[in-house]
């Protein structure tokens, strides 16, 4: 049986090398898929890592805002597309134009999501199922449409971006936390499957991160929220965004399956 050459990325971590110059551009060649990569988290996940030299298949509904993410990304050979995750054949389609224009697909972060609050007595149906439409459907969508060439080249990393939410829960946010804790059964899920293929699969949960999603919270919760975050703050999106590039990178090429917080040590 013969396999394709590995991309830069996969032939550093076959290397066993650790050092930082192996760091350096290791996506080099390699083409990174980032939901909700317009704005927010998923904008600073894309910018990491086009830093190390991938090209980034930014993925949103709002075309022209994610055609505006791509102009603050480093590097070249990125391109926006206009899709929504929770349609299984729009990623079907995009997975397609991404691969033929760009290239095949090494790492999917599957970052895009969305909140509809309220209590459970309030809470509409609508707001049920859009959320698991979109934050956990969208996550099982994309991940299927890229697996196939995954699994073909023995090589990728899929990086779910779940949230503290779906392992704490949270008063008004039933449907957001019961979207998380089902991507943190398919992380594992997923990981464990797919391991004897060399695909990993893990999750980053994020505390309270500064982006429009929090933006509207009032001062006084926010102030709540800091006296009980050890280090006293709301998170940037470039702390959870440098998590999500170690792992889906080859510094982290023995850990999969596992669920990391990024919290300020909110949920120890
Ligand atoms: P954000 O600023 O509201 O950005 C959300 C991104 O997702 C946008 O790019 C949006 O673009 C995209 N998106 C939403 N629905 C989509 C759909 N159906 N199809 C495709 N793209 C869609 O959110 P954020 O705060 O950066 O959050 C990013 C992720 O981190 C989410 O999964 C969120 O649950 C999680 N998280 C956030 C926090 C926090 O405190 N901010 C905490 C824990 C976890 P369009 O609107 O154009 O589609």
């Amino acid at each position: 049986m013969t396999r394709r050459a590995g991309t830069e990325s996969e032939r550093t971590a076959a290397s066993g090398k650790t050092g930082a110059e192996d760091r350096a551009g290791e996506f080099a060649g390699s083409v990174a898929i980032v939901t909700g990569g317009s704005r927010g988290i998923g904008l600073a996940v894309a910018r990491a890592l086009a830093r190390d030299g991938a090209r980034i298949a930014v993925v949103a509904r709002n075309a022209e805002r994610a055609g505006a993410a791509l102009e603050s990304l480093p590097g070249e050979g990125h391109a926006s597309y206009s899709c929504d995750v929770a349609d299984p054949v729009a990623c079907k389609r995009a997975v397609k134009s991404i691969e033929s224009g760009q290239g095949p697909v090494s790492v999917l972060v599957n970052n895009a999501g969305i909140t509809r609050d309220n209590i459970l007595l309030r809470l509409r149906d609508n707001d049920w199922n859009d959320v698991i439409a979109t934050n956990l459907g969208g996550g099982f969508n994309m991940t299927r449409a890229v697996v196939r060439p995954m699994m073909k080249r023995r090589a990728g990393s899929i990086v779910n971006v779940t949230s503290v939410i779906g392992l704490m829960g949270n008063p008004g946010q039933a449907n957001y936390a019961a979207s998380k804790a089902g991507l943190h059964g398919l992380t594992k899920s997923v990981a464990r499957e797919l391991a004897s293929r060399n695909i990993r699969c893990n999750a980053v949960a994020p505390g309270f991160i500064r982006t429009d999603m929090t933006a509207g919270l009032k001062e006084s919760v926010v102030d709540d929220l800091k006296r009980r975050i050890p280090l006293a703050r709301l998170g940037d999106p470039a702390d959870v965004a440098c998590v999500v590039r170690f792992l889906a990178g080859s510094e982290a090429r023995y850990i999969t399956g596992q669920i990391i917080a990024v919290d300020g040590g909110m949920t120890m």
